[in-house]
């Protein structure tokens, strides 16, 4: 069913969220995009303008790399300011009343995090950009320390010191899906009662098979995305409403 206004949107979404133990969110760039970050997908976004650069050309390419890590600066100097948005809160409300074992987001922007939701509970499909990883040997670095080194070397990207390639800890195209998070998000989907895809379309693999998969399990299946999906004949309820607008009377103070 398609909510036909925002007052129906609202009024489904409650009784399906009141009659549900186990929820678990499935996010998409559509619930970041209020918070100033565009949806790099979309036409007219970055990607359109900057080819993204393939995860071989990073390991192979010294340019590569310090191009990748000037993008990322650039980027930082855009949308690092960046606060969680309405649909944040609410999820993050959910989440505090205990309803929320677990999220699952394609976003890399660090968002849920910043409204509350413990890292441990979020499984980033794609990974994270606010921090970068040695490739070799898995150490942490911040993005200011990579800065520094950046800028102080004339824009050359630091190594690490076993000798690996330091990376924004994202997935990025022809990398390997991170396995750990795909059995996590496989393992929510199945438990949870409702499965709530939001600001996704649901189209880039692996997104698509998880509203199938809690479907087959029995979950109701919400649909919030601005665009329809091959899913919404699916969907226990669809709501192509402002995703701020309806997720915001669920924010608790
Ligand atoms: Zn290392």
């Amino acid at each position: 069913m398609i909510a036909s206004d925002l007052a129906t949107a609202v009024d489904g979404l409650r009784d399906l969220i009141e009659g549900s133990q186990c929820i678990v969110p499935f996010t998409g760039a559509g619930i970041s995009t209020e918070c100033g970050i565009p949806d790099f997908r979309s036409p007219g976004g970055i990607w359109t303008k900057n080819q993204p650069i393939p995860f071989d050309a990073f390991m192979t390419s010294r340019e590569m790399r310090d191009e990748s890590w000037r993008r990322r600066f650039a980027m930082e100097d855009k949308f690092g300011g960046a606060k969680p948005g309405r649909g944040h809160r609410a999820l993050a409300s959910l989440y505090r009343a205990g309803k929320v074992p677990g999220l699952i987001t394609q976003n890399i922007d660090n968002l849920h995090q910043a409204s509350g939701i413990a890292a441990d509970d979020i499984v980033e499909l794609h990974g994270n950009t606010t921090y970068a990883t040695c490739l070799d040997c898995a150490k942490r670095y911040e993005l200011a320390w990579v800065r520094e080194k950046f800028q102080a070397s004339g824009q050359r990207a630091p190594d690490c010191d076993c000798g690996g390639y330091i990376k924004t800890a994202t997935v990025s195209f022809g990398q390997a899906m991170p396995t750990m998070q795909m059995e996590r998000a496989e393992q929510l989907t199945r438990d949870c009662d409702l499965f709530l895809a939001i600001g996704s379309s649901l189209v880039v693999w692996p997104a698509a098979g998880f509203p199938l998969m809690a479907k087959r399990n029995g979950a109701a299946l919400v649909i919030v995305n601005r665009e329809p999906t091959e899913f919404d004949d699916l969907a226990d309820l669809v709501v192509r409403n402002d995703i701020g607008d309806a997720l915001a009377p669920f924010i608790a103070n």
